[in-house]
């Protein structure tokens, strides 16, 4: 294992490779400050991801009950999975934006608009034969809120709070709750499933707490803005390799996701349609094997593409059908 130090404080990263999702490796990290031993997520629930952590931590002479303290970067099961076995050592803080505490803590009521979201999501989007599997998923979570829900002293933090000498830069898209932790003093920056080096990141549909959707890929583009304008020697990211470069990376992201827009709005150039139809011809099979991603990116896009005034949509039989806006059918018509 490389330990990472700098001025009094040492990161031991636990990389922990993994067949999940096509991610590669499930990144957390321990950050010695010589006082107390902070965990930066934790990782996912799996025996030989608690075994590795576990490892980690004996390396370096330490042991679970002496975390002091967790902070998340957001919700996702893959970077929270050991939280209860952890909590079941040591009853420590968990540090977490407000949106991942009422997501961890399996809201009833939240659940439910959520649920209801997805099913009224997916009508207005043409799909709601397709969603039937992920929508049993949704209402088997609705079954198990209480055996799910993780019951911890949590911490709320946003934008500009401070933990153990780490920023809290709020960087959503990803998921709505997503944060980066940010050493100013080292120039080391957490962020989570923002940027990642060897595979791509997806910007997820969500509602907020009142049901309305999120522009999940205008604030993936902001939080990776905003990310790329702090100078960092280091990010330490979720997943796959600690990055050095992360301008460069982030600029690329950007392009291709340029790119992305530009080929959808190529193809509703050929014929308005629904984002379901959209989704199909532009994921092809990943359409039925990766529903629910592959429906966030486009609708995702088409929000995106909306509010940049260059796609149009009309409700039809209760269905959206998106076009091409008038101007930039115009502009394609070649002059002369
Ligand atoms: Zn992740």
């Amino acid at each position: 294992m490389q330990i990472i130090s700098s001025q009094e404080r040492q990161v031991y990263p636990i990389i922990f490779p993994t067949s999940y999702g096509s991610v590669g490796t499930i990144n957390f990290y321990i950050i010695n400050d010589g006082k107390l031993l902070t965990l930066i997520d934790a990782g996912i629930n799996h025996e030989g991801c608690w075994d590795y952590f576990n490892l980690v931590l004996a390396e370096q002479g330490y042991k679970v009950a002496d975390i002091d303290r967790i902070i998340l970067t957001h919700h996702h099961e893959d970077h929270v999975g050991l939280l209860k076995r952890i909590l079941a050592v040591k009853n420590i803080p968990i540090y977490a934006h407000p949106i991942a505490i009422s997501r961890l803590a399996m809201d009833a009521d939240f659940f439910h608009m959520r649920y209801q979201f997805f099913n009224e999501l997916y009508a207005e989007m043409d799909c709601l034969q397709d969603a039937q599997p992920r929508l049993e998923k949704l209402s088997k979570t609705l079954k198990e809120l209480d055996e799910r829900k993780i019951m911890a002293d949590y911490i709320p933090i946003q934008e500009g709070d401070f933990v153990g000498g780490l920023e809290v830069i709020e960087t959503p898209g990803h998921s709505p709750d997503s944060i980066s932790l940010f050493d100013r003093e080292r120039q080391w920056l957490f962020t989570g499933d923002l940027v990642l080096k060897e595979s791509s990141t997806n910007a997820i549909i969500d509602p907020d707490q009142n049901g309305v959707r999120l522009k999940s890929v205008v604030q993936q583009r902001q939080s990776l803005t905003k990310c790329a304008e702090i100078d960092v020697l280091l990010v330490f990211p979720g997943h796959r390799s600690i990055i050095e470069n992360h301008k460069q990376l982030i600029n690329q992201k950007l392009e291709s996701m340029n790119r992305k827009a530009e080929r959808m709005l190529a193809l509703l150039a050929k014929q308005s349609q629904t984002a379901s139809s959209l989704a199909k011809q532009y994921y092809k099979s990943k359409y039925n094997t990766e529903f629910s991603l592959v429906m966030s990116e486009i609708i995702g896009y088409l929000d995106y593409l909306e509010g940049n005034q260059l796609v149009i949509k009309e409700k039809i039989d209760g269905v959206w059908i998106y076009s091409l806006a008038q101007q930039v059918q115009e502009e394609a018509i070649p002059e002369g």
